[in-house]
């Protein structure tokens, strides 16, 4: 197969900051930003993950940098954050793309459930935010892009957690749109439904053993809640997250994008 190649970034080329860059949709974000000439520092806590997309973008071209980042921890953020803002420059676009999922009815929830739910997904994307978003109002420009769910839009069975966080995604999104409109920062939602990525195979996985059927079997009790009948690739939620980034999008801050073949529409 051919490499992929990359523009060398100009002068004045963005720089993006991917959380969970390593694989699924941080790592198609971090691909497609390089790709539209962005200086891509990819963040999750597997090295040999982040390691490897920014070979990639190395490789063919493009100007990438790797660290290992736990969204949960403040000192793993500031770290990142600097190492990102020396070697590539202060963040102009921050794509807050880790999280995680479980699901349990919430009469078996533990607190530890709970908790870890609501502190990666939706406390990571407030102490990332925080460490960025000074830089970016100083500068009069920034790309805060979070990546929430359908999830965050309406609710799923066995899910109160993840769909808790979801929604919290959403709530912050919209208020600090608000706060930072006047700046040049734009703060929006990207919500996919199901993309083909480990973490829906993790669920498929899970449904199968929970209901004792096949994986394929799973795969399509997924399938027939989708109009589509297909799961969204994580190259199209990268696309319209590279929109979202690009400077054609200014006025668009403060909303959801939905992204689930239909799914939400009936
Ligand atoms: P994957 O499991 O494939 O990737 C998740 C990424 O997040 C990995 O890079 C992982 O790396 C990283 N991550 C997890 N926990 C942490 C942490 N504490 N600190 C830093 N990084 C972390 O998932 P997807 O690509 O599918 O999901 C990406 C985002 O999209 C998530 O926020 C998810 O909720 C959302 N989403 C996914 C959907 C889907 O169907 N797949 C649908 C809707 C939304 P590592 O473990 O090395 O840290």
């Amino acid at each position: 197969m051919q490499k992929p190649t990359f523009p060398a970034p100009a002068e004045n080329a963005r720089t993006a900051l991917i959380t969970g860059g390593g694989r699924g949709i941080g790592r198609a974000c971090a691909l497609q930003l390089a790709r539209a000439g962005c200086r891509v520092a990819v963040l999750a806590r597997s090295l040999d993950e982040v390691d490897e997309v920014a070979s990639i973008i190395h490789e063919g071209g493009g100007k990438a940098l790797s660290a290992v980042c736990d969204v949960t921890n403040e000192d793993s953020i500031t770290a990142a954050v600097e190492a990102c803002t020396r070697r590539l420059g202060p963040v102009d676009i921050l794509v807050n793309n880790a999280g995680q999922a479980h699901s349990v009815p919430l009469l078996k929830m533990s607190v530890e459930d709970w908790q870890r739910m609501i502190n990666v997904n939706l406390t990571g994307t407030f102490l990332v935010t925080r460490a960025v978003l000074p830089s970016m109002v100083e500068r009069g420009f920034g790309r805060v892009i979070n990546i929430a769910s359908t999830a965050g839009l309406t609710g799923y069975r066995y899910t109160t957690h993840y769909c808790a966080s979801k929604h919290g995604v959403v709530g912050l999104t919209r208020a600090l749109a608000l706060e930072v409109a006047s700046k040049g920062v734009t703060v929006n939602a990207v919500c996919p439904g199901w993309v083909e990525t480990e973490m829906l195979q993790d669920t498929v996985r899970n449904i199968s053993k929970k209901t004792g059927r096949g994986e394929e079997n799973a795969r399509e009790t997924l399938l027939a809640d989708i109009p589509t009948h297909r799961f969204v690739k994580p190259e199209a939620v990268a696309a319209m997250v590279a929109y979202v980034a690009s400077d054609d999008a200014r006025d668009l801050t403060g909303t959801t994008l939905t992204i689930d073949g239909g799914q939400l529409a009936g």
